[in-house]
């Protein structure tokens, strides 16, 4: 991820630029008391091929800016501020990116599939259950490829299975005759059908045991490999993620508070609540580490604390923590490491963190290697 913001000084996007997300605001219901701030002021940039991670506890925000990001927002969920621009060939897109935001639902209709496409939280309530999925993955081909013929759709929907290791016996199975993990790779399959040049992936393993989520997550990062897609992977789990991603967003209250490469973040997470998440989830390799958690639990949306939002949760607080609202401003001073992004008042005044506030959750740190716990780099 680059700190320059796309467009500026205006001579257009970096070419490698898919999707930047400017200032997303989120709400559900009204714009006021009794309503929910779901999403605040994200602003993010996913390039081709690159795997943007998002981390947070659940409550964060984190299905909402999915959502909000392909505009599937469901129930009274409503976008009031901010930009989703799209650099993807399938748009046809200008120069400064199509928003999404504003675009027409025909062209929405044209992007979706083709080029955003989304797995969510749980497959079996995304998938038709009166459908077999190949009857599902048939309807796609048929909406978005009108010119195939049905020998090409069968085809096409094989090597789809195949690709995510189920039989192309088992293409006619309803979605309640698969297992959970087989369920998940048809969502994947389906989300693969039109060659997609951005995943959305939503907790795409939770609900499966850790076997099963290691191998799905291995294949899906062998066929990105292959096809290069680029994905926005989300999950409360944020060891997990940091195997997967390149780039890392840690969402707390429905706003970012630290966006940093993966290996970055493993090895010196900056914001508490960062730490905190860190070392809530038990490392599969690696050293040995006692869990902490986080006290306490995240806040009600329609009524956030003052100050930071973190504030009576966090290890660090300060009085003014609890008057200033921290901005996702503090960024790694030149020359020192990869770029990162902090919304800490710890971090800030003087460009950098203050004495004794390097990490707590460092710990080894491996390669992928398809075993034990790796961080991609
Ligand atoms: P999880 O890890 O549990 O999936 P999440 O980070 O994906 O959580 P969201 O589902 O995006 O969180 O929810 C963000 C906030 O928006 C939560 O406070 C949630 O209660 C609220 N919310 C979500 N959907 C609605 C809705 N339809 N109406 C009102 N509030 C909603
Ligand atoms: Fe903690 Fe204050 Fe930083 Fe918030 S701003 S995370 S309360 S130290
Ligand atoms: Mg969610």
């Amino acid at each position: 991820m680059t700190q320059t913001a796309p467009g500026a000084g205006g001579s257009g996007p970096p070419p490698d630029v898919l999707l930047d997300v400017a200032g997303l605001e989120v709400w559900y219901g009204p714009e006021q008391a009794g309503g929910v701030r779901a999403v605040r002021d994200a602003t993010f940039t996913v390039h081709k091929g690159e795997v943007v991670g998002i981390a947070g506890e659940s409550g964060s925000g984190k299905s909402t800016l999915a959502f909000a990001i392909a505009r599937l927002l469901r129930g009274n969920g409503h976008i009031t501020g901010g930009s989703v621009r799209w650099f993807g060939a399938s748009a046809g897109a200008p120069a400064d990116g199509l928003d999404l935001v504003t675009a027409s639902d025909e062209t929405l209709r044209k992007i979706r599939w083709r080029g955003v496409s989304i797995v969510l939280q749980s497959a079996m309530s995304a998938m038709n259950p009166v459908l077999s999925v190949r009857n599902q993955i048939d309807d796609v081909l048929r909406a978005h490829e009108p010119g195939l013929s049905r020998r090409q759709r069968t085809s096409r929907i094989a090597s789809l299975l195949e690709m995510v290791g189920i039989p192309a016996r088992r293409s006619t199975a309803y979605p309640h005759e698969l297992s959970g993990g087989m369920r998940q790779r048809a969502m994947i399959a389906m989300a693969l059908a039109l060659s997609p040049q951005l995943v959305i992936l939503d907790e795409p393993t939770t609900a499966l045991d850790v076997v099963m989520q290691r191998q799905i997550l291995e294949r899906l990062t062998e066929l990105q490999d292959d096809l290069g897609f680029a994905v926005v992977f989300i999950t409360h789990d944020l060891s997990l993620l940091l195997e997967v991603s390149d780039e890392t967003l840690v969402m707390y209250a429905g706003t970012v508070v630290e966006k940093a490469r993966a290996r970055e973040l493993y090895e010196s997470p900056r914001h508490p609540y960062s730490i905190g998440l860190l070392r809530s989830f038990p490392k599969v390799a690696g050293e040995r580490q006692e869990l902490l958690g986080i006290p306490g639990s995240p806040p009600n949306l329609r009524e956030l604390p003052s100050g930071c939002a973190f504030h009576p949760r966090c290890p660090q607080a300060m009085p003014r923590c609890e008057r200033e609202v921290p901005q996702l401003t503090w960024r790694t001073p030149a020359g020192e490491g990869a770029a990162r992004e902090v919304a800490c008042l710890l971090y800030g005044d003087g460009g950098g963190p203050q004495a004794g506030q390097r990490s707590a959750a460092t710990g080894a740190v491996g390669r992928v290697s398809g075993e034990g716990n790796a961080v991609r780099s």
